[in-house]
């Protein structure tokens, strides 16, 4: 019953093939057996909570296995946003505090912080191309090589050079479109950094994948690649 109450939430999981679905599903398993949830502020995560999570965050690995998030084990579930210290020194050595408004997070050795408000929010967000999940576990995916960089651990059909090369061609191209004021397929805050480029590329190219290969159809190229997946052709095929 949750498993199909899951697939209804969330239209771009129910848009892969039944073979896809039902490995998804299996998948999903696996990652509640290996991996532990907590809930922060009093939150108690449920079944329903830890399959909505679990789904989403398998999506990505469908064709890499899930050995690729074996590298950390908890998943911190908060309400909603969640505020978090920072500490920035500027250049004269002065070391400035602030406080930063996160909807996840994701680091090294885990454990991966999540907003309920937003990954429950996520069957409707997916139309602007956004999704906290699939966000903090494409960083995930990202840090596995030790750095977060946009560079992946790559699979051999892919060369590292091949990568940077299309993801530096695509970011320069998109923050041009942000510096100019351009409506895009992608959240603004893929700007940043290249490593948060990859990350809103992942979200898009899952949740709304049309979009993101009618703006950026090389970059839809490289992560269908990656991923191993062309979710632009499934969403198609389910109209
Ligand atoms: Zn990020």
């Amino acid at each position: 019953m949750t498993w199909r109450r899951t697939l209804k939430r969330f239209p771009f999981l129910q848009a892969l093939g039944a073979d896809d679905i039902a490995k998804l599903r299996r998948m999903t398993s696996l990652f509640l057996d290996r991996k532990e949830f907590s809930g922060a502020h009093g939150l108690a995560v449920t079944d329903d909570m830890a399959v909505a999570i679990a789904a989403q965050a398998c999506l990505p690995v469908l064709h890499l296995g899930l050995e690729a998030y074996d590298g950390f084990v908890g998943i911190v579930v908060h309400p909603g946003q969640a505020v978090a210290r920072r500490h920035a020194t500027d250049d004269d050595g002065i070391v400035h505090e602030y406080d930063e408004v996160l909807a996840g997070e994701a680091v090294q050795g885990g454990p991966v912080m999540l907003s309920w408000r937003d990954v429950r929010a996520s069957g409707s967000t997916a139309d602007i191309g956004y999704n906290v999940v699939i966000h903090e576990f494409a960083h995930v995916l990202d840090m596995a090589n030790g750095v977060a960089d946009g560079v992946p651990r790559l699979p051999t059909r892919i060369s590292r050079t091949a990568w940077q090369r299309t993801l530096s061609d695509e970011y320069a191209k998109f923050c041009g479109r942000i510096d100019s004021d351009e409506t895009t397929a992608l959240d603004s805050y893929g700007a940043e950094a290249p490593e948060e480029f990859f990350a809103v590329a992942s979200e898009a190219f899952f949740v709304s994948p049309r979009d993101l290969h009618a703006e950026h159809p090389a970059l839809y190229a490289l992560l269908a690649q990656f991923y191993a997946q062309d979710p632009a052709s499934a969403a198609r095929a389910a109209g």
